[in-house]
């Protein structure tokens, strides 16, 4: 199979959007902005409260960091990404007339937002071809033999070369799911759909002894977050 084949009938495996995303463009930057080094679980859970306290970036480019902070503490670094949204607000506010800007130059000019955010962002809220390439995306395709890169900056170049821009979008909402569950740190190639093609050669193909556990949590994780985004989206309503 190629590249493409493999995209494509991995897509058919995961056919959910993003866990973040949902709502407006808005209500995607601030959550993508929050999810650095936090699980998508928690800032689901976390935004119908930081939406209601916060509906529009008007709002929240006049709240105090203390306001701000007081909506994250339940995630890592709360702080710092307090002072970042509250930035991130105040320029869309002035720089953008309250619009979240539609241009990865735009985008990364934001405070907090680097390529990776900016490219969910594109992707998710405005339908513009891009490749968000976090750990997990850089990890998955390295193994996989795609690409052949050190760094996330690189494996982006090299997914962009070697993909066509019509699959751009499927990239980051297949591989992130697909890192954090079956190709993670020691792999589950036991149960990887991939691994006849995977050319990674330290595979792990012996299935553990508490193996139907681990596919349960998996699958009680997906239902989690599609459940949490359920709740999410009637509270934007
Ligand atoms: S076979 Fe193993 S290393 Fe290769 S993609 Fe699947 S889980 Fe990852």
């Amino acid at each position: 199979m190629t590249p493409i084949s493999s995209l494509q009938s991995l897509s058919l495996l995961y056919p959910d959007s993003g866990a973040l995303h949902v709502g407006t463009p808005y209500h995607m930057i601030v959550m993508v902005a929050l999810s650095a080094r936090t699980r998508d679980e928690q800032i689901l859970k976390l935004a119908p409260k930081f939406f209601e306290t916060f509906p529009t970036v008007h709002v929240l480019a006049a709240a105090s960091i203390a306001e701000i902070t007081d909506r994250i503490n339940t995630i890592g670094m709360y702080k710092q990404k307090a002072k970042h949204l509250s930035a991130m607000a105040q320029m869309i506010v002035k720089d953008f007339d309250g619009e979240v800007p539609r241009s990865m130059n735009d985008l990364v000019r934001l405070p907090g937002v680097g390529r990776k955010t900016a490219s969910v962002i594109l992707v998710s809220a405005f339908g513009v071809p891009a490749i968000a390439v976090d750990t997990h995306v850089h990890r998955v395709v390295n193994r996989l033999g795609w690409v052949k890169e050190k760094t996330v900056e690189a494996t982006e170049r090299a997914l962009l070369r070697l993909l066509p821009e019509s699959m751009y979008a499927i990239v980051n909402r297949v591989f992130v799911p697909f890192g954090r569950t079956i190709c993670i740190a020691t792999p589950r190639c036991w149960t990887c759909p991939l691994v006849n093609e995977c050319a990674f050669a330290k595979k792990n193909l012996v299935p553990p002894s508490n193996y139907e556990m681990i596919m349960q949590k998996i699958q009680s994780m997906r239902d989690g977050i599609r459940t949490l985004k359920t709740a999410l989206e009637q509270s934007l309503r």
